[in-house]
C-alpha cells in the first residue's frame, strides 16, 4: 500500500488544472502531525505539547501539517524517509544528541526505515507569538546556570544541554521554559513558567538534561 500514496499525489498533481494550483498543496483538511503510531503525549499545557516519538519503520505517518513551529532533541539514532506532497523521497540520517528545530506548516509524510528507530522529544510550541520574558532577574542569577552548552539559539528559543546534571544554584528563569531529562527511551519533560525562582529542575538521575527557552 505504502507506493500508492506518492503515486496517488502524484496522479493528483497531473491531472490539477491549472498547474500552477497542485491541489493536494495546502488543504486545511490534513491531520496535525501527532498524534500518531509511535508518538506519545508526554507533557500537555496551555503553551506547549511535548511528544516522545519513535519513528516505526514500516509504518508512515499520514500526509500530515506539521502546525506549531517545534524543537526538539534526538536520542537514539535512526533514518527515516520524508516523503514531500509531490512525492518527492528524501532519506535522512540522524544522529543522537542533534537538534531539531521547524517552524510551522510543513506538510509531509515521514517513515522510520531504520531497524532500530529514531527516537526523539519534540516540544510544539503552541504560542505562534512572543512568549515574552521577564525585566530582571531580580536577587536571583538568571537561568542559566554553568555547565550548560548552548545548542541553539533563534528568535523563537534558546537550548541548553546538560551531559552532567546542573549543581543546585539558585535561579530565576527568564523565559517559559520545557526541561527535558533524558535517561533511556522514557523521557520527562516539566513546564517551567517565567518568573519561576528554585535551585534545580527537579531532575532525579538523568544521563542527560536539556532546557527549551521560549521566546
Ligand atoms: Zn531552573
Amino acid at each position: 500500500m505504502r507506493w500508492m500514496v506518492p503515486a496517488l499525489l502524484l496522479l493528483l498533481a497531473q491531472s490539477a488544472t491549472p498547474p500552477a494550483t497542485p491541489p493536494v498543496a495546502t488543504p486545511a483538511s490534513l491531520p496535525p502531525a501527532y498524534p500518531r503510531p509511535g508518538a506519545t503525549k508526554i507533557l500537555d499545557t496551555d503553551r506547549v505539547q511535548v511528544w516522545n516519538i519513535a519513528w516505526l519503520k514500516g509504518q508512515p505517518s499520514p500526509l500530515h501539517r506539521h502546525i506549531y513551529d517545534l524543537v526538539g532533541v534526538y536520542y537514539e539514532p535512526g533514518d527515516r524517509m520524508i516523503i514531500s506532497p509531490d512525492g518527492a523521497r528524501r532519506p535522512v540520517s540522524t544522529k543522537a544528541w542533534d537538534i531539531a528545530f521547524q517552524r510551522k506548516d510543513v506538510t509531509h509524510i515521514e517513515e522510520g526505515v531504520s531497524d532500530a528507530p529514531l527516537r526523539a522529544v519534540f516540544v510544539e510550541m503552541k504560542q505562534p507569538g512572543a512568549y515574552g520574558a521577564e525585566a530582571t532577574a531580580g536577587d536571583a542569577a538568571a537561568f542559566p546556570g554553568a555547565g550548560a552548552t548552548e545548542r541553539l539559539d533563534n528568535d523563537r528559543v534558546t537550548v541548553w544541554e546538560f551531559t552532567r546534571m546542573p549543581s543546585s544554584t539558585r535561579h530565576r528563569h527568564m523565559h517559559d521554559a520545557v526541561a527535558v531529562e533524558i535517561d533511556g527511551e522514557h523521557p520527562r519533560a516539566t513546564w517551567i513558567a517565567r518568573g519561576t525562582v528554585h535551585s534545580d529542575e527537579a531532575v532525579a538521575n538523568a544521563s542527560r538534561l536539556y532546557v527549551f527557552e521560549l521566546k
